[in-house]
């Protein structure tokens, strides 16, 4: 059986062969109709120390590793790189928004880039809740495709503002407007 970034894994295999994985059972046994759910919330973050669910790493679901370190995450930032041409996770969320806001891009780049981040951020939580609630596998091709969509989407509705003239280049290569330097998105 493939994992998530294509790679063969003895443990994604075993555990498809027994059917659920063991978060998806905890996650049951949590939130059901019987417990309220003010108990079923405290309970779970109780039990939130429990093994990185969209990665076959065997690790603790800490928040540097899932939102940093995890395989999963990082395919997603290098991808997220390729597409802006920007180095942006490096030891963590609060260190690269402390570099975004340290490199004195202009102004609507620095806020695309953080915006981006966000975009990030957000679709790695939403695959780890996916797997873990719903038994639901993410592909890394598939959230990076939304990141890209959104913040394209957000780029357009700002593309005539008078803010985003200062980076213009910027602007047209994440639009993918400038062929040399168009990804596939
Ligand atoms: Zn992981």
């Amino acid at each position: 059986m493939l994992t998530q970034i294509g790679k063969y894994s003895i443990t994604s295999s075993y555990l498809a062969l027994i059917g659920q994985q063991p978060c998806l059972r905890i996650a049951e046994l949590v939130w059901t109709s019987m417990a309220l759910p003010k108990h079923r919330f405290i309970t779970w973050l109780a039990v939130e120390d429990t093994e990185c669910c969209i990665c076959d790493e065997k690790v603790m679901e800490t928040t540097m590793h899932l939102l940093v370190k995890c395989e999963w995450a990082q395919a997603i930032w290098k991808e997220v790189k390729q597409w802006t041409g920007i180095e942006l996770q490096n030891n963590g969320i609060k260190q690269t928004l402390e570099r975004i806001m340290l490199t004195h891009w202009k102004k609507f780049k620095e806020e695309t880039i953080a915006a981006t981040c966000g975009a990030i951020l957000y679709y790695i939580w939403r695959a780890r809740s996916w797997k873990k609630f719903k038994g639901k596998i993410v592909h890394t091709n598939e959230a990076a495709t939304q990141i890209k969509k959104e913040i394209m989407e957000r780029l357009q509705l700002l593309n005539s503002s008078k803010k985003t003239q200062n980076c213009r280049s910027f602007v047209q290569r994440l639009l993918c407007r400038r062929p040399n330097l168009c990804y596939q998105v």
